[in-house]
């Protein structure tokens, strides 16, 4: 094993030190020196691997998956790869934004097991296996150029040549293996286009197999086309899905909470690629960035072909002209232009990539793969972006064309997810598939015409972790050949989808009593998927960002801990610890004052929000003197997790903080007793999992304080006195809270 865990490390900002790629490098080479005999007897008979990938790229935005564009906007180039191979109809992503679909893509696993599981708190952990560093060790020579996304530099590639971050459509930066940024002059598109075609004829060692990576950016907002095609969709009016003014009724009332609406959430600048400030309150107000990055020259063929237009929308909204659900149309059209605009930049691509292939001679030999991170609303539901299970955002685009193995034209109906694409690619290269990934090797597929084996998957299994962007709710779910259901976690409901009647899922038949059978089938389909790929929600940290008062709180309080002074005291936990702001209030200022206490209690909390908001929530400067935690019952709650998940997830958070903040003594709080007696089932949860974490406490760093005696009467009863609702405190409630914590407070020296 080349690659120890733990043994690359990123650092703390986000970069990879110089000398330990180095040192990485050369271990690489050295080993592979020393193999290099032994594997290339093989290497004319394995098969090179072009995976070209792009960003966002909707089915329907590619002819060969038909759709509502396929005459109007036809994408030539990606429809000869399906014609020369075989294209999945349901091809699907674990998690449907860009970098956890990239994390899954590399590593064969769902986003809870590779670390990766949003954009907004995550950084890949680059010392863990991925597919280029397995084929790389088996002599494959490795090269990713494009768009990366996953905030830590790559690693297993013999080649890169990044994007850094989102990149830019217009005159793009790019950063290079030695540290550098380099801006180029043109179009993203074409750019990275050229790089890949250079590595291939000039760069790469002819005698060895190959795997590139060629990543775009395109067709990810914000949608600037290259100056070519501006205008070549100007005389058409785009078809329109027939959701385009979906009002979400039939369905989670979550549904409506979104902030991905054409109609809403467009940007004046850039989004609609308007100059100047929104001169309507129907638009937000973001400038065209890349306008911004353009030169005089570009700018000029820009406002040659946007002018006109812009100026007679701007004349209408001034004249009044525009009533909401014609603004939303000019919108639409205006997006989905700009959208399959970069799509054609994409396909071009494509072109240019297969006819070196072809002219070279080395088509016959090379696996060419064309996909992307994950689909795409282009006006489904009245949306844009991505996130929701549905089925536009969902899917993936998967083309595979293998001369010689797998059979032309072939459409298949198999379930397959990104997480496939490690082990078909690992598979093709004759090596074995670790037994640690998820995903399936596509090969009996490919060989099959398409056809799935009989011990195939019955479901794929899907997860969203919610971000603050675009206020899309964290929630998970299994599609099977027929059904769709989905788990919504703030709200706890359910959603079930008859694909085959309803394939545009308008209504969720999960109360209709004709289905129940179905719901509990996809029910118990979904336990198995989670149970199969470990999912475990109580260890994996989660905003909540759908509830905007916590959002609130949590900045609130991470600018608190930013600017306390001589804090001592910290209190983490729930409702419970929260409403020392209230109920408890005359106790904490009488009891904790002197310690500058910080109150880290947000009501609903369960453990996987209290590890986000103790990795994001700003606490580093803190240097408490005890940390007091009372954290689980929401675990339980309506959710009745098993006692072994919710105590792994104290265990967890107590890690966390251990590591956070080593000299801070931990109070770890039994959970509360709730329900009106002993044989309350929530009550007897808890106390499974109070057994469970009483051994964590090591009377060193980590103290037990059980509280329940005080709370119950001898025969087991909760006295309402005390928990009004048989579940928060009273202010006697609290009082007993103090009564017990003060002497621990004194022994841990506070
Ligand atoms: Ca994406």
């Amino acid at each position: 094993m080349l690659y120890r865990e733990g043994y690359f490390r990123v650092d703390a900002a986000g970069g990879v030190g110089r000398l330990r790629v180095m040192r990485l490098r050369t271990i690489v080479s050295a080993v592979w020196f020393g193999l290099g005999l032994a594997a290339s007897a093989g290497a004319a008979e394995r098969p090179n691997i072009v995976f070209i990938f792009s960003d966002d790229h909707a089915l329907s935005g590619i002819s060969a998956y038909g759709g509502i564009y396929k005459d109007v906007a036809p994408t030539p180039n990606i429809d000869r790869l399906a014609a020369q191979g075989v294209i999945f109809e349901r091809s699907y992503c674990a998690n449907s934004i860009c970098g956890p679909s990239r994390a899954c893509i590399l590593t064969g696993k769902h986003s809870h097991v590779n670390g990766f599981v949003d954009n907004e708190q995550c950084t890949f952990d680059g010392s863990q296996p991925t597919f280029p560093k397995y084929l790389q060790q088996a002599g494959y020579q490795t090269a990713m150029i494009g768009k990366w996304h996953l905030i830590s530099n790559p690693t297993g590639f013999d080649h890169w040549d990044i994007l850094p971050g989102q990149g830019n459509y217009y005159n793009p930066n790019f950063l290079q293996m030695d540290g550098s940024s380099k801006r180029l002059k043109g179009y993203c598109t074409d750019l990275i286009t050229d790089k890949a075609l250079t590595w291939l004829k000039e760069q790469r060692t002819p005698d060895k197999p190959f795997v590139l990576m060629c990543q775009h950016k395109a067709p990810h907002r914000n949608w600037v086309p290259a100056p070519r095609h501006y205008e070549i969709f100007k005389d058409l009016t785009m078809p329109e899905p027939a959701t385009l003014f979906d009002d979400y009724s039939g369905r989670s009332k979550l549904l409506a909470g979104q902030e991905m609406s054409i109609a809403r959430n467009f940007y004046w600048g850039h989004d609609t690629l308007l100059h100047g400030k929104p001169t309507d309150p129907r638009f937000d107000d973001m400038a065209n960035g890349e306008y911004a990055r353009m030169d005089d020259g570009q700018k000029a063929a820009f406002d040659a072909a946007y002018g006109e237009e812009n100026r007679q929308l701007i004349a209408d909204l001034a004249a009044g002209k525009l009533d909401d659900k014609a603004l939303t149309r000019w919108k639409y059209q205006r997006y989905v232009k700009d959208y399959l605009g970069c799509v054609r930049g994409v396909d071009e691509s494509v072109g240019r990539l297969l006819d070196y292939l072809d002219e070279s001679g080395l088509a016959k030999n090379t696996i060419v793969v064309y996909s992307s991170d994950q689909g795409f609303y282009l006006g489904e539901h009245g949306w844009y972006d991505k996130r929701w299970m549905f089925e536009e955002s969902l899917s993936m685009p998967l083309l595979v064309r293998w001369p010689g193995v797998a059979e032309p034209g072939v459409r298949s109906k198999a379930l397959v997810q990104n997480i496939d694409y490690a082990p078909t690619f690992l598979a093709a290269a004759g090596l074995p598939v670790p037994e640690d990934i998820q995903g399936r090797s596509l090969l009996p597929l490919l060989k099959g015409a398409g056809t799935a084996p009989a011990d195939w998957r019955e479901g794929i299994y899907y997860a969203y972790y919610g971000e603050q962007t675009h206020h899309v709710p964290m929630h998970d779910g299994v599609r099977s050949d027929r059904y769709k259901l989905m788990y919504m976690f703030p709200t706890g409901e359910w959603q079930l989808f008859d694909m085959e009647k309803d394939p545009q899922e308008m209504h969720s038949v999960h109360a209709d009593p004709a289905y129940r059978p179905v719901l509990e089938e996809m029910q118990a389909l979904y336990r198995k998927l989670r149970a199969e790929y470990r999912v475990d929600n109580s260890i994996i940290p989660v905003r909540r960002s759908s509830d905007d008062w916590w959002e609130q709180r949590f900045s609130q309080k991470a600018k608190q801990a930013k600017q306390a002074k001589d804090c001592q005291l910290v209190f983490i936990g729930d409702s419970i610890t929260q409403a020392w702001e209230n109920a408890g209030k005359a106790q904490w200022n009488e009891n904790f004052a002197t310690y500058h206490p910080l109150n880290l209690g947000f009501s609903g909390d369960r453990t996987e929000h209290v590890l986000f908001r103790l990795k994001n929530g700003g606490l580093n400067r803190l240097k408490p003197k005890v940390a007091v935690l009372l954290i689980g019952t929401n675990n339980t709650g309506a959710f009745m997790r098993p006692a072994a998940e919710t105590a792994g997830g104290i265990k967890a958070i107590l890690d966390d903080l251990r590591s956070r903040w080593p000299e801070t003594k931990i109070v770890m709080l039994s959970i509360l007793p709730r329900g009106p007696d002993a044989n309350d089932p929530k009550r007897k949860l808890n106390d499974d999992i109070n057994t469970r974490i009483a051994a964590y406490a090591d009377g060193q760093s980590i103290h037990l304080l059980d509280l329940a005696d005080g709370y119950l009467h001898a025969d087991g009863t909760l006295p309402r006195e005390l928990m009004p609702d048989l579940l928060h405190l009273s202010p006697k409630g609290y009082q007993i809270w103090v009564d017990g914590l003060l002497p621990k407070l004194k022994e841990l020296g506070l």
